[in-house]
């Protein structure tokens, strides 16, 4: 994006226009819009306009429509009226690019924003646009196999209904996670009802345990910042969310679930007959997903690649906060796929619309193997040269022959922070300057630049010239000097805001335009009173393994509180047999498997669904000591002391202010 950018400003200074790039350019006629977003600038409009598009290349319109069977104007509810999904609200979102949206995130979101049922080849069909991700069927003998059943129970009750409507009624004989992220299985129990009696689970590998414990630990943060990442709180409008890139944005208003696989698969090569059709699988646990599978099926020449190679430069670091993913490993994968299913006529993905062909689809998983592989590669020759993640992420540009394919661009991940994860993969978070070994943290920091500045006015007047020239990275950093030090009036916020959403606005990738567009959103109307629908998660948390959440509770006990507590806990759950030996030392909470010759301060005896409850907090501990729920044996004052020691984050913290 930024190099585009950078061409875009070249253009203008070329044609003696930079000058003229103030904001007071604007036509008259674009003010703010109900919810506060500025109008692009004509810097912003130039950048946008100065976009160089390839030509249509391997996709486009005629790919994304192929084979449509069946449109809807989908819009799914849940009985309180909450909405999980509405693509008619993405209606806006035709012709050409306005000048608040950048074109390349433009022809993406167009792509998307159709809700449809599609033949992929004959005997394999797509749900695209009922959730982020799709639901692939595939006809078995006497029935359908489901690959994804997308994020939410709701989402994916309309989507089967639809394909049902639509293709022949049979039962579901299979299912198959293809990897364990949520979009591609938290709708299982949406389809569940249509599930045959011997309906094979089938998953890769570590299926369950990453897919239930990956957002546990750090599940508050990470849902927050997922708010940001996919716009959650943003109207749907050319100055709000368009895209995310790789679909659109997922509901947080869904239910979230999971079934126990009954099929694993372990290694590369795996042949499985899932009603009559041949499945050969790839293990590919660490690519995209800490466990993931993809699967070719000989009989129609299809490679279903899950998602290690999609119509998007993904993820090495995904803005929401998660581990970072290594580059190289994920390129071997898909060269592997390559050469192993080197017949593959067909690619079909778990986002975005197939590639037909069989030389497409070698020429596609070439251009995304040589793309993860270029930015590993030239991320370490550059820090081998000394260079800094900062200067990385500024230098490193993609070769022409990977920079036309559209699916190399940065819809969803781009080329700055995967370069940055890279980086961060090898060298963790020090660049290596002492300078920046311990810095002042924002708030001390933004005080002494304010001064610095000659105080708040003056530090305002910098920023307007920086915002009226158009270099609005420069203006964003001294205003978030000015709003941390704690000094930045409403004209101030209102600066940054309208700095956030010129970059935003020509952000080609989906999370960068929501994240700057957030966090426009949030300085002018604050932010929001609930960040987690814990009680929809319930599902997936029935199948967490208990010293996964014992793990996320001692993450959350409270160090300082904690400070010269001893105590111990045997926690019992007699519905999965197990019981744990909890206990607090060094302001620590270990835990180990309970054993019959414990003693502790207090024992405790929960039934599975009322620990499900006191964990997504729709009760506390606190209040039901003494009730039927639970049986406390020893000292209640202690138990009450334990759970005392506890944070209980709701994930609302202030991202874009002190
Ligand atoms: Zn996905």
């Amino acid at each position: 994006m930024q190099n585009q950018i950078g061409r875009a400003f070249a253009a203008i200074v070329l044609a003696g226009g930079l000058a003229a790039c103030g904001h007071e350019e604007l036509p008259a006629a674009e003010g703010a819009d109900a919810d506060g977003f500025s109008p692009a600038t004509v810097t912003t409009q130039a950048a946008n306009a100065a976009v160089p598009m390839p030509d249509d290349y391997l996709d486009g319109e005629d790919a994304a429509r192929r084979g449509l069977i069946a449109e809807t104007d989908l819009v799914v509810t849940r009985e309180d009226g909450r909405r999980v999904w509405d693509i008619p609200s993405y209606d806006f979102i035709e012709g050409e690019a306005p000048p608040t949206v950048h074109p390349g995130l433009w022809r993406q979101a167009s792509l998307h924003s159709v809700a449809a049922l599609f033949e992929v080849v004959p005997g394999i069909y797509q749900l695209r646009g009922f959730d982020l991700a799709n639901m692939t069927l595939v006809r078995g003998k006497a029935g359908w196999i489901v690959i994804d059943p997308l994020t939410n129970k709701q989402t994916a009750e309309a989507a089967w209904a639809f394909a049902m409507d639509h293709l022949e009624t049979l039962p579901i004989t299979a299912v198959i996670f293809t990897h364990s992220h949520v979009d591609h299985f938290g709708g299982v129990h949406g389809i569940a009802d249509a599930l045959a009696d011997d309906a094979q689970i089938v998953a890769p590998v570590g299926f369950t345990a990453e897919a239930t414990s990956e957002n546990v630990l750090a599940g508050p943060a990470m849902q927050r910042r997922a708010g940001y990442m996919y716009g959650r709180n943003l109207p749907r409008s050319p100055r709000g969310h368009v895209d995310t890139g790789l679909g659109k944005t997922p509901a947080f208003d869904g239910q979230i679930g999971i079934l126990e696989p009954t099929l694993i698969v372990d290694h590369t090569g795996q042949t499985e007959m899932l009603d009559g059709v041949e499945f050969v699988f790839q293990n590919a646990a660490g690519s995209e997903a800490p466990a993931e599978l993809t699967a070719y099926l000989p009989a129609t020449k299809a490679f279903l690649g899950a998602e290690i190679a999609s119509r998007t430069l993904h993820n090495l670091y995904t803005l929401r906060g998660a581990k970072v993913r290594d580059a190289l490993r994920w390129s071997d994968y898909i060269e592997q796929a390559r050469t192993l299913f080197e017949d593959a006529e067909v690619f079909v993905g778990q986002h975005h619309w197939p590639v037909w062909g069989r030389e497409r689809v070698q020429r596609f998983l070439t251009e995304q193997r040589d793309t993860y592989k270029y930015i590993h590669d030239q991320t370490l020759r550059m820090a081998n040269n000394g260079m800094t993640p900062s200067e990385i992420a500024e230098a490193i540009e993609l070769p022409t022959s990977l920079r036309r394919g559209y699916h190399n661009r940065d819809y969803y991940g781009t080329l700055r922070h995967n370069s940055r994860a890279v980086y961060q993969f090898y060298f963790g978070w020090f660049d290596g300057n002492p300078a920046h070994l311990n810095p002042l943290p924002p708030e001390q920091a933004g005080k002494r630049y304010v001064e610095l500045a000659g105080g708040p006015a003056a530090l305002v007047e910098h920023a307007q010239t920086a915002f009226d020239a158009g270099d609005y990275r420069w203006a964003a950093e001294l205003l978030d000097h000015l709003v941390f030090s704690g000094q930045a009036d409403t004209d101030a916020r209102a600066l940054l805001a309208s700095t956030y959403d010129q970059l935003g606005y020509q952000a080609e990738s989906g999370p960068w335009r929501d994240f700057y567009l957030s966090g426009a959103y949030e300085l002018r109307h604050g932010m929001p009173e609930r960040v987690m629908n814990m009680a929809d998660t319930a599902g997936l948390l029935r199948h967490i393994a208990v010293p996964v959440i014992l793990d996320s509770m001692a993450a959350r006990l409270n160090g300082p509180k904690a400070e010269d507590t001893e105590l111990s806990l045997i926690l019992s759950l007699p519905e999965l047999d197990e019981s744990h030996y909890l206990w607090i030392e060094n302001a620590v909470l270990h835990h180990r498997a309970s054993t019959s010759d414990d003693e502790a301060d207090v024992s405790l005896t929960v039934s599975q669904d009322l620990f499900v409850d006191i964990l997504t907090q729709q009760v506390s501990l606190g209040d039901l000591i003494g009730g039927d729920g639970l049986q406390v044996d020893g000292s209640r004052l202690k138990l009450i002391k334990f759970f005392s020691l506890l944070d209980k984050p709701d994930g609302v913290f202030a991202i874009v202010e002190p």
